[in-house]
């Protein structure tokens, strides 16, 4: 997160250029880059710290990290690698994600 410039209009002395921390940015899916709900988003830094643990990201396996449909496509894939397919048959994309789940059971 960059320093923005915003044009600030103060009470007495006019317009003055302030040095503004930016906002934080909307939060993608790491597999497909769609926008992920229930993550903060448009605050500063700071307000997203003061938030509490669930207000910043969902608590589901992968929450803020996978997109819904995502999450479900890499249970699927670690639910057939157990029932029998192989791992090289897993999309790249998939492969750590579902090591991950492999690894929890
Ligand atoms: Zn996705």
């Amino acid at each position: 997160m960059s320093k923005k410039k915003y044009l600030k209009k103060g009470r007495m002395h006019g317009q003055k250029i302030k040095l503004v921390r930016g906002k934080t940015a909307k939060r993608q899916c790491s597999i497909c880059g769609s926008k992920l709900a229930g993550v903060p988003h448009g605050a500063t830094k700071f307000g997203v710290g003061k938030l509490s643990k669930t207000q910043k990201k969902p608590s589901v396996p992968f929450g803020g990290i996978l997109c819904t449909v995502c999450r479900a496509t890499a249970a699927e894939e670690a639910a057939k690698i157990i029932s029998g397919k192989k791992t090289e048959e897993i999309d790249l994309r998939f492969r750590p994600f579902v090591d991950a789940i492999l690894k929890r059971l």
